[in-house]
């Protein structure tokens, strides 16, 4: 057993770790990331869930089957012919390995150039800032930290009634290594991932069948947004039902047979494969030793504070592992505020401008309140809202669908939330993003010029529509 000294030991090396680190080594601490994410060929890549079988092999998926859906369906009315379309799934996944490993082994230049020590193998954090590092020949380390971060992330959560078999009830991961289109695919959980890879599949004419518990749709989003999503994904052959819940999943050599009741009735499909995705849960698994101080909460997170100070001296959490929301912007920020308070510096996370966003067609992104979420609050507002069709840039781009909604304040103008659903809904939010970091008005919105013809004249004219003054809309 050998011992190490550290400033900062940081358990997990996804979105949320890995900066942390980085920014810890920027600030002049000694610092190792400690990492235990293996692939299926022996390989020990670091990036966790984002990078691995998350985030990016997800949105290299959902381009591709974007480009071959639109070839489909939208070449010809701009007067372009292709023949006879084809479609290389294998060729498809392989080009979505080549871009994990393009980031994931950027990581490794990125701990060099900052100066963090890598180091695979499972962490486990002792009592007094210490953590146990087992390697994966079973030797094991300890190393002796001033600071402890755990970014440990999460994993898929499992229904007992559809067991993961890694073949034909396969969670996200297994989604993103299809070697073929299935025929009939379905979906447990009409989530973000259920969307995401609902629609991959689908574009590439699989008929998709979305199994939702609730009654509501996105109950998460804007309510307008969300009626509005589901009228197109409906209309592009997703076949979303509510109010269903799934009672059994069987797996047999053709396919599964998914049972569900909806309205009391008992209903069931018959499916080539099924992804379950129905949330995620934090990942501690062998994290905590005995006598370590660290609480977690009644869903299994870790207890943090506003600044992720766990309840044990000198150990922070962030990431998916810890309350909020899961997206690995939201861990970064977080990894990076923690670095900069262990170094002594004044940080904070603004977790009220926290964008969202869905990668579907239309895109679909927001940052802040929802009008539902306003109303409940009692305050007095005032909305404005533009739509793509009346946009010159989106329909020159022949990507009319969808509208930008701005939420401001009746009496003070503040901007309380900015919904999209439409083309480049996750690039065209950060400008509210920005104006609500820097507690912008609508006026200010309103005031800011904005290149014609562009996307973005529609988050300008939905921000004039709050004050009934858009120039190219109906002031209603
Ligand atoms: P993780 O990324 O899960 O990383 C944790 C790391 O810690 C892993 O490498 C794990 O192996 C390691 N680890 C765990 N325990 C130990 C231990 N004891 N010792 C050592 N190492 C350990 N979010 C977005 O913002 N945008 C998206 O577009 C998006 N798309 C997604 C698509 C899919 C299909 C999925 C599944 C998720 C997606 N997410 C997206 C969510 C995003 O991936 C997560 O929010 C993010 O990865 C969380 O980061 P993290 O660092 O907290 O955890
Ligand atoms: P989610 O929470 O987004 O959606 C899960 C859905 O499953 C919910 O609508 C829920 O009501 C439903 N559900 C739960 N139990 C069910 C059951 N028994 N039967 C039928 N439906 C059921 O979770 P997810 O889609 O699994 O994604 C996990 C996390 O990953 C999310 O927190 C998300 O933020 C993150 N993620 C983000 C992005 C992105 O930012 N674009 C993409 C993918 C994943």
């Amino acid at each position: 057993m050998t011992e190490n000294k550290y400033d900062v030991v940081v358990i997990g090396g996804g979105p949320a770790g890995y900066p942390a680190a980085i920014r810890a080594a920027q600030l002049g601490l000694r610092t190792v990331c400690v990492d235990n994410w293996t692939e299926s060929d022996g390989s020990r890549p670091f990036g966790g869930t984002c990078l691995n079988v998350g985030c990016i092999p997800s949105k290299a998926l959902l381009e591709s089957s974007e480009l071959y859906h639109r070839a489909e369906s939208e070449f010809a009315a701009h007067g372009i012919g292709v023949g006879s379309l084809g479609m290389d799934v294998p060729k498809m996944i392989e080009r979505k390995r080549g871009i994990v490993k393009q980031f994931t082994s950027g990581i490794s230049s990125l701990f060099k150039a900052a100066g963090v020590t890598p180091l695979k193998g499972h962490g486990r954090l002792l009592d007094g800032q210490r953590v146990e590092v087992t390697g994966d020949d079973g030797e094991k380390q300890v190393l002796e930290a001033k600071h402890v971060v755990i970014a440990t992330g999460s994993a898929p959560i499992e229904l007992p009634v559809a067991k993961f078999d890694g073949e034909r009830i396969v969670d996200s991961a297994g989604a993103l290594e299809f070697t073929e289109v299935p025929k009939k695919l379905g979906v447990i959980g009409a989530g973000v991932i259920g969307l995401e890879l609902g629609s991959v599949w689908r574009r590439l004419g699989a008929e998709v069948v979305v199994l939702e518990a609730l009654e509501t749709f996105l109950g998460t989003a804007d309510q307008q947004i969300a009626k509005d999503a589901l009228r197109h994904f409906t209309r592009q052959g997703i076949d979303v039902r509510l109010g269903a819940k799934v009672t059994g999943a069987k797996a047999g050599g053709k396919g599964v047979k998914v049972a569900y009741e909806q309205q009391g009735k008992a209903q069931q499909i018959d499916v080539d494969k099924l992804i379950v995705c129905v949330g995620r849960r934090p990942y501690t698994e062998g994290l905590l030793g005995d006598g370590t101080g660290v609480e977690l909460d009644e869903r299994g997170f870790i207890k943090v504070d506003d600044d992720c100070r766990t309840s044990a001296p000198n150990v922070w959490a962030v990431g998916d592992v810890v309350r909020g929301p899961m997206l690995a912007h939201k861990g970064t920020e977080e990894g990076v505020v923690v670095a900069e308070l262990i170094a002594g510096h004044v940080a904070e996370v603004n977790y009220r401008t926290i964008p969202s966003v869905i990668y579907t067609s239309p895109e679909i992104a927001w940052v802040g309140q929802t009008e539902e979420q306003v109303k409940k609050g009692g305050r007095k507002y005032k909305v404005g809202t533009f739509s793509f069709a009346a946009n010159g840039r989106a329909q020159a781009m022949q990507q009319g669908a969808g509208l930008v909604k701005v939420i401001a304040d009746q009496e003070y103008d503040d901007i309380l939330g900015v919904h999209i659903i439409g083309p480049m809904a996750g690039e065209l939010i950060h400008e509210a993003v920005l104006a609500m970091e820097f507690s912008g008005s609508a006026e200010d919105l309103q005031r800011t010029v904005h290149a014609h013809p562009s996307l973005s004249e529609a988050m300008h004219e939905a921000a004039l529509g709050v004050d009934k003054r858009a120039i190219h809309g109906i002031n209603r």
